[in-house]
């Protein structure tokens, strides 16, 4: 029988909630943070190298150049070994080794001197933050570039300029990392991650982190669903999950994507495509319980890798959990974010937000009452003399009744919860508590 102390404590999020601290998320983030990643190439291998030390379960694939995925091809691979900008003395004024996001990502090689003019076609930088690197892309055009603070830019008055970008786009692979958690049922939830960014803190590494964290966490756990955690290049690796993993796809009841989890503002959810699959609820039961400020939003198909999750043929109940969304920060995809705009606390606190989610799953179970004519009588069963005077006494015997009243085959504790605006875990633990005196059945999920 489970003491009443403790259904009327409020549990903490996880029994290892102390054992992990925002640092050791933070230091993942730091080693991750120099690796030149791309959505091919190695720079996401050495990644998936590193998440293997915290991981060892964690698989790595790799899917030809070429091979069709879904309406895509998977493309050439692009390895990047130096670049830079010289001036007539020979000095470096734009230097890939100083920082990888002076190179926009998927350049062609190039190698030649080129006039003031024609190598500012080929310049990216930010007029209105002038101090900060953009991070920039051309991934399905032939091209190159050079992005730069806005500032270097302006310092360019010579003539002529030597370029080098040292790259390789050959046909190679694409590679993504995946980790299977059994549970007691094949009914999986599926945790998701891009790592298809360079040197970039919040997004892609906060994300990363978290999941990592997650999963290590799981694994010390009694699981009833699998977990299944993919880290894949954003859109073109979720795309070829998809379309590799047509039998685990079939399996996933609730999914997470996670991005953007790093610095210090409010959360934001947004909700799967389907808007009230149980992932929806549990999250923001989730985030009202943690009374931390945050937002739900709608789907929509722009965002995340939930945009392939969510694509009408699969149509994936995997909402997407982030703090400050992409875009609405003046860091986003600068070099401001960086691994002091990431802060060890925030990432504690997102990683402890899922921890709270994933137990909710587990525990979100449907009871049928035993005695549901009138009330059963609680006094005789310790049940109610025994919180009077408590604090939360009035609190932990409305659960009880709670439970008893919507137990009846329908609701879940999720439904309950909603309904009651009780907290979870007291609604969870006066279940255990009415189990224990046979006033309830489990009720197969
Ligand atoms: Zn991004």
């Amino acid at each position: 029988m489970i003491p009443l102390a403790e259904v009327l404590a409020h549990p903490p999020a996880t029994a290892q909630a102390a054992a992990i601290s925002g640092e050791d998320l933070h230091a993942l983030v730091r080693q991750l943070y120099p690796i030149c990643r791309s959505i091919t190439g190695d720079g996401v291998r050495q990644t998936l190298a590193v998440l293997q030390e915290y991981l060892p379960g964690l698989e790595v694939h790799e899917v030809p150049t070429g091979t069709p995925v879904l309406d895509w091809q998977v493309p050439r691979e692009w390895n990047i070994r130096d670049a830079w900008i010289k001036d007539r003395r020979g000095e470096r004024v734009v230097d890939f080794r100083q920082h990888n996001l002076h190179v926009l990502g998927y350049s062609v090689p190039v190698r030649g001197t080129f006039t003031l003019a024609e190598l500012k076609k080929h310049l990216y930088t930010l007029p209105e933050q002038p101090h900060l690197i953009p991070y920039r892309t051309a991934y399905y055009a032939e091209t190159w570039g050079f992005c730069l603070a806005h500032a270097q830019l302006e310092a360019l008055h010579e003539p002529e300029y030597e370029v080098c970008i040292d790259s390789t786009l050959a046909a190679g692979a694409l590679t993504y990392g995946e980790l299977l958690l059994p549970g007691d049922t094949d009914e999986e939830v599926l945790i998701s991650s891009h790592i298809c960014h360079p040197s970039l803190a919040n997004d892609n590494l906060s994300g990363i982190a978290v999941a990592t964290f997650l999963a290590r966490h799981l694994l010390g756990q009694p699981r009833r669903y699998s977990y299944r955690f993919v880290f894949a290049p954003g859109t073109i690796g979720a795309i070829t999950w998809l379309s590799q993993n047509v039998g685990a796809v079939a399996r996933i009841r609730h999914g997470l994507v996670l991005s953007l989890l790093g610095e210090t503002g409010a959360f934001t959810f947004k909700k799967s495509r389907r808007g009230t699959a149980e992932i929806d609820r549990t999250v923001a039961l989730a985030l009202r319980e943690a009374a931390a400020p945050h937002r739900v939003v709608d789907f929509e198909p722009y965002g995340y890798d939930e945009r392939q999750y969510c694509s009408p043929g699969f149509n994936l109940p995997v909402g997407c959990l982030s703090r400050t969304p992409y875009g609405q920060f003046p860091e986003y995809h600068t070099s401001a974010d960086d691994l002091d705009f990431v802060r060890p606390e925030a990432l504690l606190d997102s990683l402890h937000l899922t921890q709270a989610v994933m137990h909710m799953l587990e525990a979100n179970h449907r009871y049928q009452n035993l005695s549901p004519y009138g009330e059963p009588e609680l006094g005789r069963r310790g049940l109610y003399a025994a919180v009077s005077g408590r604090p939360n006494a009035a609190r932990a015997q409305l659960a009880l009744l709670w439970v008893l009243n919507l137990s009846d085959g329908q609701h879940s504790l999720l439904d309950i919860a909603e309904r009651a605006g009780l907290p979870f875990a007291l609604l969870q633990h006066a279940a255990e508590l009415l189990l224990a005196h046979d006033l309830l059945a489990p009720l197969a999920d």
